[in-house]
């Protein structure tokens, strides 16, 4: 009984791959989140050019510096950002 054995050789695929797939839904939630970055990086460059950067878009107060430092894009002072809920909100204008 030496019948050669020409089972399948187990491709074994994935293995060598970084890691899982990212869903779709995941994809989806980082470019939520990448054009949000972007758009608040955008408006802190509007505020630059207008001189306010740096300023709460909401209440005018000076946005501290160990905010800016941690999120140089931020819009809002440590006051209005819990007011907010720790978000920092696209405020147009
Ligand atoms: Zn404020």
């Amino acid at each position: 009984m030496t019948s050669t054995d020409g089972g399948p050789a187990s491709p074994d695929l994935g293995s060598t791959e970084a890691g899982p797939v990212p869903a779709p839904e995941t994809l989806l939630d980082e470019l939520d989140r990448a054009e949000a970055a972007l758009a608040a990086v955008e408006a802190a460059l509007g505020r630059l050019d207008d001189g306010a950067y740096g300023r709460c878009v909401s209440c005018g107060a000076g946005v501290d510096a160990a905010i800016l430092e941690h999120d140089p894009a931020a819009a809002h002072c440590g006051a209005c950002r819990h007011e907010h809920g720790g978000a920092d909100p696209i405020v147009a204008g």
